[in-house]
């Protein structure tokens, strides 16, 4: 299918793309387009603008900041799976982005566009809330910064306003052990469930309407997963233990 018709605008600074953001009725901010673009095509979407942020220059840098990995809103998940930088000081985040979808879509895919998608069964939100990272947001009203723990508030929602965008993701520095373990039906797809362990923290993703914390001793208690054709909610139950064990076991 085609997408429904929408007027396209393409800022080349970040002040452009928020005054635009902040002036237009229902628009929406464009970067990789490897999650809104299926969603235009399906008809799930149907924003009457959008905002194309791929012509902003110097957006897409991956940086150390405050000890830890700073990835700006145009670094696609594939620069982040190959950065040294990234490897060196936050290794979680590169062996969780490397679990996103397929190469090709890294190539578009942003790390900062999956976190503001807030898929619940995504890789990278889990790793941020696991982590306790951040993303710094901007609008014509200021700059802020939101920490994981409040930044995902339901199916496809976060708490950012319609008018913010993420021009930054935080991923704090980690040298404790660390695990991310999935199940999937291919490789590739979506996560039926998944765990993220960072030291002695345990997030979960694909269990939940957002990514949750979780007790590495007793990680299902309070979950109440939905079943689908892909897997009853029981299973997941199941799949959260059996992963927990095995990342606290590595
Ligand atoms: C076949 C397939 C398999 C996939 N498998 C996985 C998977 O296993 N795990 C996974 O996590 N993802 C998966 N994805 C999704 C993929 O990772 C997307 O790239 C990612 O979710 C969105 O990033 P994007 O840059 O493409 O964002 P876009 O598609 O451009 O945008 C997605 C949403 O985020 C908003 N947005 C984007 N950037 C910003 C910003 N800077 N500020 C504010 N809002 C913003 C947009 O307005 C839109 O609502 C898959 C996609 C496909 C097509």
């Amino acid at each position: 299918m085609k997408p429904p018709p929408f007027e396209y605008h393409a800022p080349t600074t970040v002040e452009e793309a928020y005054a635009l953001l902040g002036s237009l009725e229902d628009a929406k901010v464009l970067a990789g387009g490897q999650s809104l673009i299926p969603l235009l095509n399906f008809r799930l979407a149907r924003p009457q603008h959008l905002v194309d942020i791929n012509r902003i220059a110097d957006l897409d840098r991956i940086y150390e900041r405050d000890g830890g990995v700073a990835v700006q809103a145009l670094a696609r998940q594939a620069a982040v799976e190959d950065s040294e930088l990234a490897a060196r000081i936050c290794p979680l985040l590169s062996a969780a982005v490397g679990l996103v979808a397929h190469r090709v879509i890294r190539n578009r895919g942003t790390v900062c566009g999956s976190l503001a998608h807030a898929d619940a069964a995504s890789e990278l939100p889990a790793v941020l809330l696991a982590l306790g990272g951040s993303v710094v947001v901007r609008s014509s009203r200021g700059e802020r910064t939101i920490p994981a723990g409040q930044l995902f508030a339901g199916v496809f929602e976060t708490t950012l306003a319609p008018d913010e965008m993420i021009v930054e993701a935080w991923f704090p520095a980690l040298r404790e052990p660390f695990a991310i373990l999935e199940e999937s039906r291919r490789h590739g797809d979506f996560a039926l469930a998944g765990v993220v362990r960072a030291g002695p923290k345990l997030a979960l993703f694909g269990v939940a309407p957002t990514p949750v914390l979780a007790d590495p001793r007793d990680p299902a208690r309070e979950l109440q997963p939905s079943g689908d054709l892909e897997a009853t909610p029981e299973f997941r139950m199941h799949l959260v233990r059996v992963l927990t064990e095995r990342a606290f076991a590595a």
